[in-house]
């Protein structure tokens, strides 16, 4: 059985606390009764659709109103009736949205069997229990993992959702922010991940990912059997394989990265990644491998687990906007002269008027860091950070210490050996 988490959203509850969302999950073998009631809710969900769109309605009220009698029809404990209105009008409200912004849309149709409630369900002694109706209850062992998080007593289960094999719950937590006395930025690559500021720049090494990634396409291509359905059920298996390794080497890094933030007190400041799939179309004039290298790449994923993560323990994150982000990993942080790319080295860029050379990633870990720091002294957030960060801008020379530059050689940190990652210190 595996095990994943992640955060739904965030939303500020009161001063100085929020209340931070997480989804845990693990898989299970659903009873005859249970398979029933997947059905009925989709079946409820359709029903409800399908008034909806007739009466032109989308708001929960309205929907409720006239559609819960009609629901009466179903053999169904009544929770799972108001659950089955709300998640039609999610999906209404969704489509609504997408005709206004001009999007084409197909009429909504619940084809996946789900089962969601927020009402009536217990966590009891490492079980779930959820209702069947008529005073009949459903137990669904947890795994030892799920026990252990729901047994912090702060933690307040909002809801469960099933389908025929997994079973996902969510809780919530009141978190207190963390007030930070500095930024660090991260930096996503091919073959790493990169922390950093000015003090000190931490590269996780993710050669794996790429590694196991083109493993799998190898692999799949060399299938030579003319059968669709062998070769799908083949390459799906292997594609989630691919998934499950490159999550486990993803989930170890970030956590990682938000342990190292927290210690040091530093909000974690992403880049703006939107559009860097259109960077890897077809046509584009590279190759289909580089093509295939790139969009496999899990850009967003990182970023993902970052947040979740760090607003879990509390951490601030600034997201950087596009504008924001532009140039990060071609400016000098100690000048803000444009640096040259060096053909010889690879990855190392060149500044002009300092005469070093700097490792690319290290570069933008710190400009993002700086530009984080900026935004943060700018808007004056909520989160306690002070003292001023002076950004890198031509003629205007501050002095930056750049570590791997000025400082000497990286050092090889061993506090997790199950890590690969380099840290190069401030000296
Ligand atoms: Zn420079």
């Amino acid at each position: 059985m595996h095990l994943t988490l992640e955060m739904k959203y965030l939303k500020l509850y009161h001063d100085n606390s929020l209340l931070a969302i997480k989804s845990g999950r693990q898989s299970y073998y659903p009873s005859q009764r249970v398979k029933e009631l997947l059905e009925i809710f989709r079946c409820m969900v359709n029903d409800c659709m399908k008034t909806g769109l007739e009466t032109d309605t989308s708001s929960l009220k309205r929907l409720s109103t006239l559609s819960y009698r009609q629901l009466k029809g179903y053999k169904c404990p009544s929770a799972y009736r108001l659950a089955a209105i709300s998640r039609a009008a999610g999906i209404l409200a969704s489509r609504k949205k997408s005709l206004r912004r001009g999007y084409p849309t197909k009429t909504p149709y619940m084809s996946k069997l789900v089962l969601i409630s927020c009402y009536g369900f217990k966590i009891e002694v490492g079980n779930l229990r959820i209702p069947l109706g008529e005073r009949k209850f459903e137990f669904i062992l947890l795994t030892p993992h799920l026990v252990r998080i729901l047994s912090d007593p702060l933690l307040n289960v909002r809801s469960f959702t099933l389908n025929e094999t997994i079973v996902s719950l969510c809780f919530s937590k009141e978190v207190v922010q963390v007030k930070c006395s500095g930024t660090v930025g991260v930096d996503r690559n091919l073959r790493n991940l990169t922390m950093g500021n000015q003090n000190q720049v931490t590269k996780f090494d993710l050669s794996d990912a790429v590694r196991i990634a083109d493993t799998t396409r190898r692999i799949i291509s060399s299938f030579k059997r003319d059968d669709d359905r062998i070769r799908e059920e083949l390459s799906s298996k292997y594609g989630r394989r691919r998934h499950n390794r490159i999550q486990h080497t993803l989930h170890n890094t970030t956590k990682a990265i938000v342990a190292d933030a927290l210690k040091h007190k530093e909000a974690i400041v992403l880049e703006n990644i939107e559009g860097i799939r259109r960077l890897y179309r077809r046509g584009n004039g590279q190759g289909p491998k580089r093509r295939h290298r790139m969009n496999s790449w899990s850009y967003g994923e990182a970023q993902r687990q970052l947040v979740y993560k760090a607003q879990w323990v509390g951490l601030p994150i600034i997201r950087l906007s596009r504008s924001e982000t532009r140039g990060t990993s071609i400016i000098c942080p100690r000048c803000g002269e444009r640096l040259q790319e060096d053909r010889r080295l690879r990855r190392k860029l060149w500044c002009q008027s300092c005469r070093c050379i700097m490792d690319r990633d290290a570069v933008a870990a710190i400009n993002l860091s700086r530009r984080g720091r900026l935004r943060f002294d700018r808007s004056r957030a909520p989160v306690g950070l002070q003292g001023g960060a002076v950004e890198a801008v031509k003629g205007n020379p501050i002095t930056t210490v750049i570590p791997g530059v000025d400082a000497p050689k990286p050092s090889l940190d061993s506090t997790n050996p199950r890590l690969d990652r380099t840290r190069i210190p401030f000296h």
